[in-house]
């Protein structure tokens, strides 16, 4: 059966209206409807994305790559949040958070094989031949100065066996190099460059179990597995390279927050300066990873929060035989239409999955005005209402309005109605805790668009905004 996947075009700020997204989105749509006019022999294409953060010619450029083996959800995260969170004010940062796109969406290290043992050699026939190909060429860019490979590893790495967990065949907690030095204008040591990283991230982390070792697996001599991989293909072509690995002992945001230890470290130690929307504490990388992430459908018309979604939404309105294109805020945001529905992925996690109900759209309007709490507000369709008691739709000739979960005998448009959260049945909301929920707005049968009731008497957690340096 085929599959039709349809991708996110992920941006670094705001979720809409972006006008240099709308070349990626129509290629996405272009993309999307050849495929569906395909009835056989489709194969859904996935390709990563390239963040390129750059602020002067002066210092190195790095480039970051995560998601090569897609069940390693810490270094896939961490790149996604170095992509969309950091502001980089001294030097390059170049970054790949989502290299194997459909491994990653289907929890799978490898949906074709191990990506990362097809850097040597590989058929041109193999389904990843292109993508294989295209990041070597980034790589190998004039522009690159390191390389850094982010994976999440068995145990911690020891030089000596001590357990099970802990010894030479594990690979947590370690940095990797593939030789002690290369023959480059900078950064050709390898083991001197990797130990001044190992020690100043060790310096603040507060349990021996968690520190980190080098690793050198002296892939010259005869390692050959490692010859496959991409850290000793950059390592060919003289770009400096290291594999950084976190143990898979650990939940996914204190992957995260090991994974950008390391990669700050490295920064800091070429002198890319850069700044943060957050605080590099496991709890704030928790709250970002889980809590942030937003999903627009078709322009907006229909607006999601991807955090605490229930599992399945129903009566979600989608236009038939219409190509739908998405965006977010994370490039690990993924559509995968079943032929019944929607499945919505975030990296490895399913969000939810959406049950359409067809409508022609209307695109006549763009914002409303309700009030909120007593106070009136002007809204634009596509964005969340914070409410602390009831609100009040203000009538709008021509349009209907109309709360997922309300019902009231008799009444057909739902606008001019003062409504309060225990007047919505809780089975509708978008979220599992039942404080979100959908108001949509109609014109004759059509759908114009809709607006996220977030019903919230608590204050947003106060997550400040760091800089560094
Ligand atoms: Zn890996």
């Amino acid at each position: 059966m085929a599959e039709i996947i349809i991708l996110a075009c992920a941006m670094s700020h705001g979720i809409l209206k972006l006008s240099d997204m709308k070349i990626i989105i129509s290629l996405v749509l272009l993309f999307f409807s050849l495929s569906a006019t395909a009835n056989t022999g489709y194969q859904p294409s996935f390709d990563f994305r390239l963040y390129k953060k750059e602020a002067t010619d002066t210092a190195p450029t790095v480039l970051i790559i995560g998601g090569i083996q897609g069940d390693e959800p810490g270094g896939f995260n961490a790149a996604a949040l170095l992509a969309t969170e950091y502001t980089i004010t001294k030097g390059n940062l170049w970054v790949v958070p989502n290299l194997n796109f459909e491994s990653i969406i289907k929890r799978s290290r490898g949906i074709h094989g191990d990506m990362n043992r097809k850097f040597s050699e590989l058929d041109k026939n193999d389904p990843e031949y292109a993508l294989v190909q295209k990041i070597k060429a980034i790589i190998q860019d004039e522009k690159i100065d390191i390389v850094l490979n982010l994976h999440d590893g068995s145990g911690f790495y020891r030089e000596k066996y001590i357990d099970r967990l802990h010894g030479p065949q594990r690979w947590g907690q370690s940095i990797i190099i593939d030789q002690e030095k290369i023959e480059t204008q900078r950064y050709g040591e390898l083991m001197a460059l990797a130990g001044e990283v190992r020690q100043s991230v060790n310096a603040v982390i507060d349990n021996d179990e968690s520190r980190y070792r080098v690793r050198n697996t002296r892939t010259r001599e005869g390692d050959a597995e490692m010859e496959k991989t991409l850290t000793y293909f950059s390592i060919r072509n003289q770009k400096p390279a290291f594999g950084l690995e976190v143990s898979k002992e650990y939940l996914t945001h204190e992957r995260v927050y090991f994974h950008l230890l390391l990669v700050e470290s490295f920064m800091q130690n070429l002198g890319i300066k850069f700044e943060r929307s957050f605080a590099l504490k496991k709890d704030a990388v928790k709250d970002k990873i889980d809590n942030h992430v937003k999903l627009s459908i078709n322009d907006g018309k229909i607006y999601l929060d991807v955090g605490d979604a229930r599992h399945r939404l129903g009566y979600v309105p989608l236009e038939k035989s219409v190509p739908m294109d998405i965006d977010s805020n994370s490039p690990l945001l993924a559509i995968v239409n079943d032929h019944k529905g929607y499945r919505v992925r975030y990296g490895n996690r399913h969000v939810t999955y959406l049950h359409p109900q067809y409508f022609e759209y209307d695109s006549s309007l763009e914002q409303v005005t309700i009030e909120v709490d007593g106070q009136q507000q002007t809204i634009e369709l596509g964005s969340i209402v914070e409410i602390k008691n009831s609100f009040f739709v203000t009538p709008l000739p021509g349009y209907r309005a109309n709360v997922i979960g309300f019902k009231k005998t008799g009444l057909k448009n739902e606008s001019g109605v003062l409504i309060r959260r225990k007047d919505i049945a809780s089975r509708f909301s978008v979220d599992k805790a039942a404080s979100l929920f959908r108001l949509e707005f109609y014109k004759d049968k059509k759908y114009c668009g809709m607006l996220l009731l977030n019903f919230n008497n608590k204050k947003p957690a106060q997550i400040s905004s760091l800089a560094v340096h």
